[in-house]
C-alpha cells in the first residue's frame, strides 16, 4: 500500500490573489526540507500540494513530521492511494484504517469525487463503504455529527485517496513569501523566538551574531549556531553573520560614560547589521526586544536605539510577558539550547547601574566623543558568514 501527504488548498494559509507565487514557493520550500530523506515527487495539481514517495524505504514518519514545520500549511492529510476501482478502496480504507477504526466507537464516511469519470456518485460510494466498513468492525456505529474517526475517500486524477483524520500544520506563510530580514540572534531565549515569528509571516532570515572572544568562548557562538539550526527546522537555512566585536566594545568602555555603554554598544550594533543588510539586500531588522525587560529595553532606551536605524525593526515580542516568550520558546524547541549556560557578549562589562532613562542628545553626544568608522569597517571585514541548514534529528 502506498502512503502520500496530502495538503488540500483549503489548508494552504493564503487565499486570494497571490495564491500562485505563494504556492510555487511553499512547493519549493517542501522540497528542500525533505530532499535528503530520498525521492520524493512535491507537485501541485488539481487544487492539491502531492507529496509522494517514489522509492522504497523513505521514512515517512520522518516526512511527516518535517511538513509539520513547514509554514504555510494549516492542515494536511496522510492517505493512502488506490486504484479507482471500488474493490481497491474499500479493501485499501480497511486495511489502511485498521487501527482508528478499532480503537474507534463511532466513524462516517465522506466522499468527494472530482473526477467524474469515475461511475459511482460520491453518496453510493458513501452507502456502499459505509456498509462495508459496519461488516468488518460490527463494534462500530455511524455518527453523522461528531464521528471519532471520518473517512474520507476522494477520486482524484491521479487515483483515489483514503485519508482519516487531519493533522495540524505549522500555520503562516511559506517562507520566503514576504521578503527578507536580518535577525540580531543573541544565545538567549528570546531572539530565537522573534526570529521564528517573522519567519512565521513568511520572511526569510539572515540572522547576524555578535561575539567578543576571549570574552565570550567558542562554545558560546556553537550555541548561538546550534539555535540557527534548531530554528531551521521551520524557517529553513539560515545565512550567518557571526561579526567580531571586542574592539568596538572596549573602546566604547574605554571612551565613553559607563551608564550609557549597553545604549551605545545596542547601536553600534544595529549600524553593522544595517551594513549586511544593506550590503545584501535585507530589508528589515528583527530583535528579540520587549518593553521594559531590561534596562536597556525601556521605552527611552529604545527610542535610543532606533534612532541610529535606517530601516524598520521589527520586534514581535515587543508586548509579551517573559514567560509567554518561555512558552514559545519550549514549543518551537528553542529553549533546552537557549538555556545552556555560555556567556553573551551584551553581558561583558555590563555597567553596574545602567541608565534606564537615557536622552537621546546624551547618547549622541557621547558616541560623538570617539570615531567608530574604522571599527565598524573592520568589524564588517572580518565578519565570518556561512550558511547553517536546518538541523536532521
Ligand atoms: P535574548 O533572550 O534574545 O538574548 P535579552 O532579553 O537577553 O534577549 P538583550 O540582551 O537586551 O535582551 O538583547 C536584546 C536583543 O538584542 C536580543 O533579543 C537580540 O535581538 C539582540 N542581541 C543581544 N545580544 C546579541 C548578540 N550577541 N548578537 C546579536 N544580537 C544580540
Ligand atoms: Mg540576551
Amino acid at each position: 500500500m502506498k502512503e502520500i501527504l496530502l495538503i488540500k488548498n483549503g489548508e494552504i494559509a493564503l487565499k486570494g490573489l497571490n495564491r500562485n507565487t505563494f504556492e510555487t514557493i511553499l512547493v519549493k520550500n517542501i522540497r528542500f526540507r525533505l530532499k535528503d530523506l530520498g525521492r520524493i515527487d512535491v507537485r501541485k495539481a488539481q487544487s492539491a500540494i502531492y507529496i509522494e514517495p517514489r522509492e522504497d524505504g523513505i521514512d515517512f514518519e520522518e516526512a511527516a513530521e518535517r511538513l509539520r514545520k513547514i509554514f504555510g500549511i494549516a492542515a494536511f492529510s496522510r492517505a493512502a492511494m488506490a486504484q479507482k476501482d471500488y474493490d481497491d478502496i474499500c479493501r485499501t480504507a480497511l486495511e489502511y484504517l485498521k487501527g482508528p477504526l478499532s480503537e474507534a466507537k463511532t466513524f462516517k464516511v465522506n466522499a468527494k469525487r472530482s473526477d467524474k469519470g469515475f461511475p459511482m456518485k460520491s453518496p453510493d460510494i458513501m452507502r456502499q463503504l459505509g456498509g462495508d466498513i459496519l461488516r468488518a468492525f460490527p463494534h462500530l456505529k455511524v455518527d453523522v455529527d461528531t464521528p471519532d474517526v471520518m473517512v474520507t475517500v476522494e477520486i482524484r486524477d491521479f487515483g483515489a485517496y483514503i485519508h482519516a483524520n487531519q493533522l495540524p500544520g505549522a500555520g503562516g506563510l511559506p517562507v520566503g513569501s514576504g521578503g527578507k530580514a536580518l535577525l540580531l540572534i543573541s544565545g538567549g531565549i528570546d531572539s530565537p523566538v522573534a526570529g521564528h515569528m517573522m519567519a512565521k509571516r513568511g520572511l526569510e532570515l539572515s540572522a547576524v551574531h555578535f561575539v567578543s572572544p576571549p570574552y565570550t568562548s567558542d562554545r558560546a557562538r556553537e550555541k548561538v549556531e546550534r539555535l540557527c539550526a534548531r530554528m531551521g527546522e521551520y524557517c529553513g537555512r539560515i545565512r550567518f553573520y557571526c561579526v567580531p566585536f571586542t574592539e568596538l566594545q572596549e573602546t566604547l568602555r574605554d571612551n565613553c560614560p559607563e551608564e550609557l555603554f549597553t545604549i551605545l554598544m545596542r547601536r553600534l550594533m544595529m549600524e553593522i547589521a544595517q551594513r549586511f543588510a544593506e550590503r545584501d539586500g535585507l530589508q528589515a531588522l528583527v530583535t528579540g526586544e520587549s518593553v521594559g525587560q531590561v534596562a536597556s529595553q525601556t521605552l527611552g532606551a529604545i527610542v535610543c536605539t532606533d534612532a541610529a536605524c535606517r530601516m524598520p525593526v521589527l520586534r514581535p515580542l515587543i508586548g509579551m510577558d517573559k514567560s509567554e516568550i518561555v512558552e514559545l520558546a519550549r514549543k518551537i524547541d528553542t529553549f533546552d539550547i537557549s538555556v545552556l549556560p555560555y556567556e553573551d557578549c551584551c553581558t561583558v562589562f555590563t555597567p553596574r547601574h545602567p541608565k534606564t532613562r537615557p536622552s537621546l542628545a546624551e547618547v549622541e553626544a557621547a558616541q560623538a566623543g570617539f570615531d567608530f568608522e574604522s571599527l565598524i569597517q573592520k568589524a564588517v571585514e572580518d565578519t565570518e558568514e556561512k550558511w547553517i541548514y536546518p538541523d536532521r534529528r
